[in-house]
């Protein structure tokens, strides 16, 4: 399958299971914005349950909070913000289109331009005598353009009204550092993690939900003592870590990625720190638990003109999507940029006490950063496969048990001689365990069919021989074998094929 049939299939799947889908569209659609239906909901909370337990419930050195969306220009002023968060965009001089300048380089002249000015850009253009992707018309200037969205707060209009929609979590993060460190009462080394909404004026929204103009962020902000950033226990384990990686210098020399371990990545020093290979490792695994194949990650350090304003060393952990490889996550070393910034800007102490050394000190701050649609679309891409049964194509999502929107289905045979009323009956236990559909419409096949195109794991019926003997059978989506099982015993058998027991 082309790649780009593929994607479009996704999206296909997507919208017409009601996963997710433009928002607004019986007034029609603002590009950037998406509305989440029941699938996509679950789908979306187990994501985010899933990143909540990993990263914040089974560690006792990291905590949660929920900042506020909007928040004064004076954060985002000492944050840099306002100055610094733009990218490049380009106009028609004939329609008035507007592009992305970065994108139309790269869809046009199949070039990366990740970290080049703007005057670069402009050059580009210029000397590939590039035209307008709308009507070929000739184009004016790059210009930077900020991504952020305005607001105004209360009824004055003067200057001090202004407001801004975050467009990360961190910073809220970083200015109540102080705040959760205290009431928390945690030593470095520490976490804060957050999950929420974050926005973007996106000037070209595009591939589904991967760029959209509202999207969520699962983030953490871990703070190191500046002088403890090797002092970091990683097991032998994970040292040992299979990873396809392309460093900095790989870049330079124009090689591709590399299959490595974090071990030799570290002794290599192309990753400067242990707790910065650390939590790599920690959003590799996290997205491997997820079921996304190893083949299709691979981590990407930023070469120095494209780190963002904060940062002093970046590794995008990138996925392999029918559109080239694109970052799915990233992981910077933000050092202590945005704590002094934030000093800077409220003239507060956002210091903390080392009690070893009885000096302040400012910590360095490693934070992985993930984007909540861009994970689901991403889970999906990688669990889509679509193959022939006989003359008809069909769909089946490969979903991990562990963010499957519906777990377990429950089928009867027939509606008929008290069969549905059974199948309701074990529906009605399994589903306070277990997310669980039940559907007595249309053939079993079609009813089998219909959930492995939503990734559902395992499908149950209910038949005659059930009436006589209290079992059913059970079916799974991946290997479509099937076996009967006591009904007494179905709870603690589907709990453990879906903790990834065998069938
Ligand atoms: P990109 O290079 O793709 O624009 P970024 O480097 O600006 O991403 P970060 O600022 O590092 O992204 O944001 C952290 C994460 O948030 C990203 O890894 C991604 O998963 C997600 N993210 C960022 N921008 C968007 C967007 N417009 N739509 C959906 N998710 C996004």
């Amino acid at each position: 399958m082309a790649k780009d049939e593929r994607m479009e299939k996704v999206v296909n799947l997507l919208e017409r299971r009601g996963f997710l889908f433009a928002s607004g569209q019986i007034y029609g659609t603002m590009a950037g914005f998406f509305d989440f239906g029941n699938y996509g909901t679950l789908l979306k909370r187990k994501i985010e349950q899933n990143w909540w337990n990993f990263f914040v419930d089974t560690r006792h050195e990291v905590v949660g909070i929920d900042g506020s969306i909007v928040s004064s220009s004076a954060i985002w002023n000492a944050s840099g913000h306002l100055a610094e968060f733009s990218d490049p965009l380009i106009e028609c001089k004939k329609c008035r289109a507007k592009f992305r300048a970065d994108s139309l380089i790269e869809d046009e002249l199949k070039i990366s331009v990740e970290g080049k000015s703007l005057d670069n850009i402009n050059k580009l253009i210029i000397e590939n005598k590039l035209v307008c992707q709308n009507c070929k018309g000739e184009l004016e200037i790059a210009s930077s353009f900020n991504l952020m969205f305005k607001t105004q707060v209360g009824a004055s209009e003067d200057e001090s009204s202004i407001a801004y929609l975050r467009p990360e979590t961190a910073q809220m993060i970083f200015i109540n550092f102080k705040q959760v460190q205290m009431s928390s009462r945690k030593k470095l080394p520490f976490g804060i993690a957050q999950i929420g909404k974050a926005f973007r004026n996106e000037i070209s929204p595009r591939n589904f939900v991967f760029r959209c103009r509202e999207f969520s962020q699962m983030e953490m902000e871990f703070f190191v003592h500046p002088e403890k950033l090797d002092e970091c226990q990683i097991s032998e384990n994970e040292l040992d870590l299979e990873i396809n990686a392309l460093t900095e210098k790989m870049q330079e020399s124009k090689e591709n990625e590399r299959k490595t371990t974090f071990a030799s990545l570290l002794n290599g020093k192309s990753i400067g720190t242990k707790w910065h290979a650390y939590w790599i490792i920690k959003a590799y695994e996290w997205f491997l638990g997820l079921g996304i194949k190893k083949e299709n990650l691979r981590i990407r350090q930023h070469v120095k003109t494209e780190l963002s304003h904060y940062s002093s060393e970046t590794w995008d952990l990138e996925y392999n999507y029918p559109w080239g490889w694109k970052e799915l996550s990233g992981i910077a070393n933000r050092g202590d940029f945005d704590l002094k910034q934030h000093m800077l800007g409220s003239k507060k102490d956002l210091t903390y006490f080392d009690d070893e050394t009885k000096a302040k000190v400012l910590p360095v701050v490693i934070e992985p950063s993930f984007g909540l649609e861009r994970a689901l679309l991403t889970v999906i891409i990688d669990a889509f496969e679509e193959k022939l049964d006989g003359e008809e194509k069909k769909t089946i999502l490969h979903l991990n048990s562990s963010v499957a929107p519906i777990e377990v289905a429950i089928f009867p045979l027939m509606k008929k001689d008290g069969l549905a009323q059974k199948a309701l009956e074990i529906f009605g236990m399994l589903r306070k365990n277990m997310a669980c559909e039940y559907d007595e419409a249309g053939s079993i096949g079609r009813r089998y069919a219909r959930q492995d195109e939503i990734g559902t794991p395992y499908c149950l019926t209910i038949d005659y021989d059930t009436l006589k003997d209290e079992t059913i059978t059970i079916r799974e989506r991946d290997s479509t074998l099937q076996k009967r099982i006591k009904i007494n015993e179905c709870v603690e058998i589907i709990g453990n094929l879906l903790k990834g027991g065998k069938f």
